[in-house]
């Protein structure tokens, strides 16, 4: 089956763009290609997507793939989606039109809703269950609004004229013939993430979706994360091909890390940052505000679980800063301006846009900058920016460490950050911990052409994803323990400034 020259193709849907990818044997990149789609913000708290848009730009980068690398959907032996997960869309099963612009993951517009669902019980109603505390973030709630707001929805979606899905949903069902026969799935990781699921039976949790008024008629059928699914459609550019790989972006991310033991963990920094802890056949559940979420199912397989620390905001405050306040031009020059310092100058900047994620869980947080002086100028606050990830990825490793007992040896990190050697470097420093990026830093699609891969017998075995891993860079700490300490104590009254003013 894997002859020399053949490929694997992923499609990376993700928040602010969507990629295509060619992978070869070894797990290097053939080709890339990608094309940013339009972030919508209708009011102060809501973000939203044109799904239409994304499945046109998921088209055109998927065929400019193939393009640049000279290659014919001949040359390719199965095709992966990953995606930007939680981000809940509803679509017409006959006409394929969605119903309505896709409400996206950092969209807090369901907060009365979930105030509500939490009654008195409160925001761990559904933990046990579901791994996940009552949350803006999860696509169940957001199903819900729609409902409630899209006139005749319910209606449509009771007789079975509709289906939700996340976006994997939407770019697996399109990519597999939409209206002429499409396939209405999603896969395990994808399904944990929408509060609808039962951790341990992977099946829909039929209690849970009456209480949270999503009939069951409107979603997909949950299938595991590597296998294979159907070909792709006829009319596209890879006719025939087998879909075989859906994971969730953070978690395919943890598969091209090749976090596929027990204790392996990895950081993801890009919009927000996701760190996912594998924690092997059983649920670990959280005091410490993680989630517990599937890490990937192989075929028929038995689950692998991962424990979660999601922050909201990292890599999009580079961009607020670049876009909102005109600070630079350019995401890669927030380096320079911050190179150009020596340090804080005394400022700290708390991202809270959307509340606070893990590990504190407060949707009612807001954004602040402490420590302002004359001194303090635009490096400073650069810096101040960059820092902010690195604290907020110490809150979640430390509430790693507190749930699971695993002492972190060494920090494999990946996404746009990471190029960001003086971010990197202060990741270390703050953590007192060495900091590793892998030669192909894309792995998130590189973790769903794995699980296609798998599926198809293209790799063969775990044993050669993790063969494939290689070190590219390591950062190695060098600050001074009082330094560390100093800093960390900074951030943590600045966050108690940024719940001052929920
Ligand atoms: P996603 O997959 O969430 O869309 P990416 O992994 O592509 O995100 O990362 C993009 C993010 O990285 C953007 O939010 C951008 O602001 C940030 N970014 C890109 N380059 C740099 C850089 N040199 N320094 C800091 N942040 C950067």
């Amino acid at each position: 089956m894997a002859s020399a020259n053949t490929y694997v193709a992923a499609v990376d849907q993700g928040t602010t763009s969507t990629r295509a990818m060619i992978f070869d044997r070894s797990g290097r990149v053939v080709s890339s290609e990608q094309i940013e789609h339009q972030q919508i913000f209708p009011q102060a708290g809501w973000v939203e997507h044109d799904a239409a848009e994304i499945w046109r730009n998921t088209r055109r980068v998927m065929a400019a793939a193939l393009a640049s690398a000279d290659l014919k959907h001949g040359d390719i032996a199965t095709c992966g989606v990953t995606n930007q997960r939680e981000t809940t869309l509803i679509w017409d099963r006959e006409t394929g039109v969605p119903i309505h612009n896709a409400i996206v993951w950092q969209d807090t517009r369901t907060n009365d809703l979930c105030d509500d669902l939490a009654g008195d019980v409160g925001t761990d109603r559904y933990r046990d269950r579901t791994g996940l505390p009552l949350s803006t973030y999860f696509a169940g709630p957001k199903i819900r609004w729609l409902l409630d707001h899209v006139e005749g929805a319910r209606h449509r979606a009771e007789a079975g004229e509709l289906c939700f899905g996340t976006m994997d949903s939407w770019t697996a069902w399109n990519m597999t013939g939409g209206r002429d026969g499409g396939l209405h799935i999603t896969d395990v990781t994808n399904a944990s993430r929408t509060m609808l699921m039962d951790l341990r039976s992977l099946q829909w949790d039929e209690q849970i979706c009456a209480e949270m008024g999503v009939p069951t008629a409107l979603l997909p059928e949950i299938r595991s994360s590597s296998e294979v699914y159907g070909p792709l459609r006829e009319h596209g550019s890879l006719p025939g091909v087998p879909l075989a790989g859906i994971l969730g972006d953070q978690q395919a991310a943890t598969f091209g890390q090749a976090c596929l033991s027990p204790g392996e963990a990895k950081n993801t920094y890009g919009t927000g940052n996701f760190l996912l802890l594998n924690t092997g056949t059983e649920p670990v559940f959280s005091d410490h505000g993680l989630l517990t979420t599937v890490c990937y199912r192989i075929g028929d397989q038995q689950a692998r679980y991962a424990l979660e620390g999601s922050i909201a905001v990292t890599g999009s405050l580079v961009q607020w800063l670049r876009d909102n306040l005109g600070l630079f031009a350019d995401a890669a020059d927030i380096e320079t301006l911050a190179a150009g310092v020596d340090d804080n100058g005394g400022a700290y900047f708390v991202p809270a846009f959307s509340g606070l994620f893990a590990p504190r869980w407060r949707p009612d947080a807001r954004g602040v900058i402490v420590g302002l002086t004359r001194f303090v100028n635009k490096g400073h606050l650069a810096r101040a920016a960059l820092e902010a990830s690195a604290f907020q990825t110490r809150e979640v490793i430390e509430a790693m460490q507190a749930d699971s007992g695993v002492e972190l040896s060494t920090l494999k990190v990946d996404g746009g950050m990471v190029v960001n050697d003086l971010l990197m470097q202060f990741q270390a420093d703050i953590l007192d911990v060495p900091v590793v990026r892998p030669v192909v830093n894309e792995t998130t699609a590189l973790g769903a052409a794995y699980a296609a891969g798998l599926a198809v017998g293209y790799w063969e075995s775990e044993d050669e994803i993790r063969e494939n891993w290689a070190e590219h860079t390591r950062w190695e700490p060098r600050m001074p323990a009082a330094t560390r300490d100093e800093l960390y104590a900074g951030w943590n009254r600045a966050v108690e400034h940024s719940l001052d003013l929920a």
